[in-house]
């Protein structure tokens, strides 16, 4: 049986979070920025040591607060899907401190909103834009202790221009959900290429 995994993207508008998406699944970048104004779902597949998994990847549009509630997440269709999503991907850019507190709001609501133990949802900080490092808000190893120590979550750097660590990312992510959710222990977990054309990507 495949295993089906949903991870909702989000973060302030304008950190690259539909560039990431779509380098990850279509190895495509696009300088021009397009606000995404509707939630998007992509379907892409992946093989992580052996095993496939289907990924239910929620591209969500700014919103305000994480839903407090299931009727508020009916009621909004921006947010439909993210309260029970099995993984979160908080991006924020690293040259922009406001997207960093954004992500530090999403982070305590998710944490705050989902109850009993599916509040200990595998979440992954990403730092964006590393290619523009030189105007960055703080250094490197300083967000990452805060990220990993203070508030439990995995951090990575990426660029998605430049295509750095987009799958790294998600295999991070995909490593820790699997770990927790299915209970097994994967010692090594090797890179070895994206499949573009029939859209899987293996990790
Ligand atoms: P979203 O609103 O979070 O979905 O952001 P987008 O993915 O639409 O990207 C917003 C803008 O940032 C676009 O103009 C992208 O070209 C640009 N962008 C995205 N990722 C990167 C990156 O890694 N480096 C640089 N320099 N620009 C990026
Ligand atoms: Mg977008």
């Amino acid at each position: 049986m495949v295993e089906t995994l949903s991870i909702a993207v989000i973060g302030a508008p304008g950190v690259g979070k539909t560039s990431i998406i779509r380098q990850f699944i279509y190895n495509d970048f696009s300088e021009a920025y397009t606000p995404t104004r509707s939630r998007y779902v992509h379907r892409p597949s992946v093989i992580l040591n052996g095993n496939m998994y289907e990924l239910k990847v929620l591209d969500v549009p700014p919103i305000t607060s994480f839903p407090a509630s299931a009727s508020q997440e009916w009621l909004d269709l921006r947010c439909r899907g993210v309260r029970n999503a099995n993984a979160y991907i908080l991006v924020y850019d690293i040259c922009c401190v406001e997207s960093f507190e954004y992500v530090k709001m999403i982070r305590q609501q998710i944490v705050e909103n989902r109850e009993g133990s599916s509040s200990e949802v595998p979440i992954l900080v990403v730092g964006n834009k590393r290619d523009l490092q030189r105007q960055r808000f703080m250094p490197r190893r300083a967000v990452s202790v805060l990220v990993k120590k203070t508030w439990k979550c995995g951090y990575v750097e990426c660029s998605a221009k430049f295509n750095w660590h987009v799958v790294l990312l998600f295999k991070e992510l995909l490593g820790i959900a699997v770990a927790r959710g299915m209970r097994q222990n994967h010692t090594s977990i090797r890179l070895q290429g994206a499949l573009q054309r029939n859209r899987c990507t293996v990790m």
